[in-house]
């Protein structure tokens, strides 16, 4: 089959044939139908995760059930399904907890085993989730990620309420779409960014308010919250600066949320935290029921996927995704394997 390897941290990925994928006890085998280009595939790239290489990113994907390994009986040959991407052991204490996406034994598609970047999976059965056939293989792939990653930090992690208010670091990928769902939830939204296209996008997304950033932005985001600031801060931005300026904006009993991905260390003031009883916590991917969640919202029109289906590439064509979504020109790209299931 046709896969896309990464060899070395910082240089492109390879095109090349490999073997295909063959099912182990408790595997399946995944025909891939559509697969998104995320920021974490860059920050795997720059070797940002402690991940195996040689390897096959992609971690938001779709596909069909082509091969079974022994003894599945969960899910048939043919079978259109949304990936999620961490194989997790279901037994383990955090796993009971219902907490999957942190498994003691986590594996992760894509990072520690090789990902949708390629015509064929080996997945196990359990983390692959039935749709129909009348859901889109592009709206079903960044609906896994994309959308399910800023609903988890919303819904899971920040417990958001109707009539809070939102704050949004950051309008990429996943920003966009903590936008849409806090809009959807009855927020008022709050989106900083710094260009203007994606302040743009954030008001189509549903945003009240779009900020853009620079000098004193703590003080312009509390002012736009208004009495007692923000409730709610969903970080998204991969940069040290952005989380000092995250946690100096929170409001009295506010939520920050820690979503985009630094290895860089940030100060923080203890005062900002104890003045006003808030929290700083992290949002770490999501569970099949969040991916479960937001398929039905998208059925239902609730949410849109337009904004994140509209560049579409052939999978010889990904490190020009990539580049796409280092230099900010898109917010996604989906890799097509052809229309339809
Ligand atoms: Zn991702
Ligand atoms: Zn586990």
């Amino acid at each position: 089959m046709r896969a896309a390897v990464l060899r070395e941290y910082g240089g492109p990925l390879e095109l090349t044939e490999i073997p295909d994928p063959v099912p182990g006890p408790g595997q399946v085998v995944v025909d891939i139908r559509a697969c998104g280009v995320c920021g974490s595939d860059l920050f795997l790239q720059k070797g940002g995760f402690d991940s195996t290489i040689p390897i096959i990113p992609g971690h938001e994907a779709a596909g069909v059930v082509s091969s079974l390994g022994p003894g599945i009986d969960s899910v048939g040959i043919g079978q259109p399904v949304a990936l999620y991407y961490i194989d997790y052991c279901g037994t383990c204490r955090i796993c009971r907890s219902g907490r999957v996406n942190m498994c003691l034994g986590v594996r992760r598609m894509g990072v520690e085993f090789n990902g949708a970047f390629a015509e064929r999976v080996v997945i196990p059965a359990r983390s692959v989730i039935p749709v129909t056939e009348h859901d889109d293989p592009a709206a079903v792939a960044v609906l896994t990620d994309a959308v399910a990653t800023p609903y988890h930090a919303l819904v899971q992690r920040a417990a958001a309420r109707p009539g809070e208010t939102v704050v949004v670091f950051g309008i990429g990928g996943i920003g966009a779409n903590a936008v849409q769902l806090a809009a959807y939830l009855g927020c008022r939204v709050i989106a900083v960014s710094r260009a203007d296209a994606s302040l743009e996008l954030a008001v189509r997304m549903g945003a009240e308010v779009a900020i853009r950033t620079g000098p004193g932005i703590s003080e312009r985001v509390k002012e736009a919250a208004g009495p007692g600031g923000p409730d709610i801060i969903i970080q998204t931005v991969g940069s040290a600066e952005v989380f000092s300026q995250a946690v100096e904006s929170a409001g009295i009993g506010c939520r920050v949320i820690a979503v985009g991905a630094t290895l860089d260390p940030f100060p923080v003031n203890a005062m900002d935290l104890i003045w006003r009883e808030a929290a700083l916590s992290g949002s770490r991917g999501f569970t099949p029921l969040d991916i479960r969640e937001v398929l039905d919202l998208h059925r239902g029109g609730a949410i849109t996927t337009d904004h994140l289906v509209g560049n579409r590439r052939p999978l010889d064509q990904v490190n020009d995704a990539l580049d796409d979504l280092r230099a900010g020109r898109v917010v996604r790209s989906v890799i097509d394997f052809g229309s339809g299931w």
